[in-house]
């Protein structure tokens, strides 16, 4: 009887070793199956027949199921919600970079989260369950399926969806492992960046696995006994030792982690604000020698899964400049982060499970 493991799942390594095929055949299955090829497809020409019979015997190809995608009539964002087997919804963004034919996803880890950021649409869920390996892979194989424009490819990968990443640290690492396998999508570790609220053993984790990989930390509000308000998971992991985390891998890496604050109207957008966030890089800086990339991202006013609006509105245009001015003068400088697809739910902070409703609106499977 077969099991249950998911071809798509495992590196080539795993799969000669699980299946006692040579490396080299399981680098070819490998490719054929992150590309989008059905195992009953390929020609046993090019694999050697009892090496496919052995992958055949030993698990399942699996793909994602769209339930709902969505164009932006603002930018040319797409917003997917993808299934698994249990048909609980999760959603990934297919972001337009500046290079025409360019795509950053924006990857979900978990269904909901348990961090409970207070200004966050996902965090209102709760943690339903982690996502597999393939499941994670699966979100940017069936975007990059999706490019159907000549040269199109996926350039990079952002977690940044649905769910903590560093709470399901280990299958991350896994699934960036055959994201950046050269035989598979071979996207670049230098364009994946892992996003954490901060979890410091998994920031640890990351560190240590992929050193290559880049770290983005969602600071919150940068004064002390501010962020806990906005950010419980500051009351476990506080943010000097969540920095201090962050600060060795980008020593050990020479990489810059980047530093996200979602500006909130009245929360977090005092010239106050800005003084604390630039002492805290300054501090960096002088700890670890590298300067952080700060990133504002206007905040995407947002209702959370019963339904009633979060109490957070976005920090108007002349408060925003006024934070970048502050955070100038004292010598940082930060990009605003264009938060696109704002009028599908694919902006920062806004991505929600679907509604029943909303989910019975079924398309057909994007990949295959
Ligand atoms: S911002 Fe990230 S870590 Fe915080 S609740 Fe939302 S999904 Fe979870």
């Amino acid at each position: 009887m077969k099991s249950d493991v998911v071809l798509s799942g495992l590196l080539p390594e795993e799969l000669a070793e699980a299946a006692d095929i040579p490396l080299s055949c399981a680098r070819r299955l490998f490719s054929r199956i992150q590309k989008g090829s059905v195992l009953p497809e390929i020609s046993p020409s090019t694999i050697r027949r009892v090496s496919l019979d052995r992958v055949k015997a030993l698990g399942v190809q699996r793909e994602l199921r769209l339930v709902e995608q969505a164009a932006s009539s603002l930018d040319p964002f797409i917003k997917y919600a993808f299934a698994g087997p249990d048909d609980k919804p999760f959603e990934t963004v297919r972001i337009p970079l500046e290079k025409t034919g360019r795509y950053s996803v924006c990857v979900s880890s978990q269904v909901g989260c348990a961090i409970a950021c207070r200004f966050c649409a996902t965090g209102t869920m709760g943690l339903t369950r982690n996502l597999e390996v393939w499941e994670i892979v699966g979100q940017v194989q069936a975007v990059s399926q999706g490019l159907t424009a000549p040269q199109a490819r996926v350039h990079g990968v952002v977690f940044q969806g649905m769910g903590e990443p560093l709470a399901n640290a280990a299958r991350v690492i896994a699934a960036i492992r055959i994201l950046s396998e050269p035989a598979g999508l071979a996207i670049d570790q230098r364009n994946i960046t892992v996003c954490t609220s901060g979890l410091i053993p998994g920031i640890r984790a990351v560190a240590e696995a992929l050193p290559n990989v880049r770290l983005g930390v969602s600071i919150g509000d940068a004064r002390e006994g501010k962020r806990q308000a906005i950010m419980p998971i500051d009351e476990t992991y506080r943010l000097t030792d969540v920095l201090r985390a962050v600060g060795e891998h980008a020593r050990g890496s020479g990489y810059a982690p980047m530093w996200a604050y979602t500006l909130l109207a009245g929360v977090n957008d005092s010239p106050e604000a800005a003084t604390a966030l630039a002492e805290r890089a300054a501090a960096f800086v002088q700890e670890f020698g590298i300067r952080p990339r700060i990133s504002l991202i206007p905040y995407n006013p947002v209702a959370g899964n019963d339904g009633r609006q979060l109490p957070f509105e976005r920090s108007g245009a002349s408060v925003l400049e006024l934070f970048r001015e502050q955070l100038l003068a004292k010598g940082f400088g930060s990009i605003v982060r264009y938060s696109g697809g704002g009028d599908i739910g694919a902006a920062c902070g806004q991505l929600v499970q679907l509604s029943e409703k909303r989910r019975t609106r079924e398309l057909p499977s994007a990949s295959r």
